[in-house]
């Protein structure tokens, strides 16, 4: 079963019923219409392989907060073991509009606004380079991110990273391909912090991404999503262990997180 929901670029909070009448494993699978590549939302709600979660049955309500702009999303819903939606409906579909939060200062708003639609767009756009609104920043879009510094022009296996003397983002899109938007933006935000408070410090970036992404709104459970697949791949047992305990810091910090948090941005 499919919707649209005209949403006219206005920030709002979607709330969707849904029934299914046999057990299943639920995906709500979100997007814009007709436009590849720009997943704002891809759940799942019941899992047979987990005891503790088992499968999903009845009716729930589920909210997704769009604070920045959507053109036209389309929703579906549909069991991830058949791909079918037979006995699986959308009930209801509400929204109420969100109030536009503008906390930052201009040139940090400008990179916000910036990231956010290269984040919704790459996925349609040519690779190249972007720049934001009065060129302040700027993003290389490449295949891979490659080692230019060397001369050999090696692929560096990561899906972004910023040149510490001039804030330049350079970006994969082999990777931004296979992630959210919202990932791809607090990807984006954890550069931007790098470059911004000139720190290597990997868990003071992703802590600030977080933070900016729920100051802005956008869901809990979206930048939850986003920080377990940041460690899709650990490499070492080392590292592994140490992005385990990273990724539970900031697990931590988003549960505790409440919108009285101040950011010194
Ligand atoms: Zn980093």
């Amino acid at each position: 079963m499919n919707r649209f929901i005209p949403s006219n670029g206005e920030a709002f909070k979607l709330l969707v019923e849904v029934e299914a009448s046999t057990p299943v494993e639920l995906m709500l699978y979100g997007y814009e219409a007709n436009l590849t590549n720009t997943v704002h939302f891809l759940r799942q709600y019941g899992d047979a392989n987990v005891a503790e979660v088992g499968l999903f049955q009845g009716i729930h309500h589920f909210e997704f907060p769009f604070p920045k702009s959507v053109q036209k999303l389309k929703i579906e819903v549909f069991d991830k073991r058949s791909n079918a939606s037979n006995g699986i409906k959308i009930k209801n579909i509400t929204y109420k509009y969100l109030p536009l939060v503008q906390a930052f200062a201009p040139h940090v708003q400008e990179y916000i606004d910036f990231a956010f639609d290269f984040s919704q767009s790459c996925g349609y756009h040519e690779t190249g380079t972007y720049e934001s609104a009065s060129g302040l920043y700027s993003m290389v879009f490449s295949d891979y991110v490659r080692s230019w510094e060397d001369q050999t022009n090696a692929i560096i296996y990561t899906p972004a990273r910023v040149n510490h003397t001039n804030g330049i983002v350079e970006v994969s899109k082999y990777y931004f391909d296979q992630l959210t938007i919202t990932n791809r933006f607090m990807i984006l935000l954890h550069e931007f912090t790098h470059f911004y408070y000139n720190t290597k410090d990997e868990l003071a970036c992703d802590l600030m991404a977080c933070n900016i992404c729920l100051m802005l709104g956008f869901s809990k459970t979206e930048c939850m999503y986003a920080i377990a697949r940041l460690f899709d791949y650990c490499g070492t047992d080392q590292q592994c262990k140490a992005f385990i305990e990273r990724k539970k810091q900031l697990i931590d910090f988003i549960n505790n997180w409440t919108n009285e948090h101040e950011t010194t941005i």
